[in-house]
């Protein structure tokens, strides 16, 4: 199965790109909701997660997410940690995933995805971006939250121009009527991309 990966920073409208190759009848796994979904459901995980992080992880057998946060905030080791359980848990659940789909291509949308590492499992990877200014109106207006709150998410992940760098098709969305057309002419590329033939003879 062919796999294109989604990213894009806080308010690009990665979201939005997905979801409207979504209704263009492509399989779509959201990285992050399945990721929260495993640590619940996922009895390797949870295990992981308990012989890591101790008992304390669930409570009742539902995920203590307040106190998994308080343990890995502001502490790089023990969310190292986290990632280095709950990442490759993901990538063996969208592979298991991709197989079942019937899609020309699947994607997965993932605001880490250069982060986590996942852009080498996948084998194209889309950007979405925007300029800076439009981002952060963006979230405010859609999570309600301060103008800080959203300036400090960005300034903990990478720029637009390296995430342009090492996307092999970018994405500017500004006004919605082009971004509906872009995507179509995304997904176009994206099918002929995903088909075998064509995906050797541009190699
Ligand atoms: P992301 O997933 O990258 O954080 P979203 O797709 O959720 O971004 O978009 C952020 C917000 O901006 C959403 O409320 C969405 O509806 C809105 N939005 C996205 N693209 C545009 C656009 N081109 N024009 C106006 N609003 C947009």
């Amino acid at each position: 199965m062919y796999k294109v990966g989604i990213t894009g920073g806080i308010g690009s409208g990665k979201s939005t790109v997905t979801r409207m190759l979504e209704c263009m009848g492509v399989a779509v796994y959201i990285a992050d909701d399945r990721a929260k979904a495993l640590m619940r459901d996922d009895e390797r995980l949870r295990c992981e997660l308990v012989a890591r992080f101790g008992d304390d992880v669930y409570v009742g057998g539902m995920l203590n997410r307040s106190y998994l946060a308080e343990r890995v905030f502001s502490n790089a080791t023990e969310l190292a940690a986290l990632n280095a359980i709950v990442h490759p848990a993901v990538m063996r659940d969208f592979d298991t995933w991709a197989e079942e789909q019937t899609s020309p291509y699947v994607v997965i949308e993932s605001a880490i995805l250069f982060e986590a590492g996942l852009d080498s499992r996948v084998d194209c990877v889309v950007s979405v971006l925007a300029p800076e200014e439009l981002r952060i109106e963006r979230a405010m207006q859609r999570d309600g939250a301060t103008r800080k709150e959203i300036e400090r998410r960005i300034a903990n992940q990478i720029s637009d121009d390296e995430r342009a760098d090492r996307s092999k098709y970018a994405i500017v969305n500004i006004v919605l009527e082009d971004l509906e057309e872009d995507v179509e002419q995304l997904h176009r590329r994206l099918v002929y991309d995903s088909q075998p033939r064509n995906h050797i003879l541009d190699e």
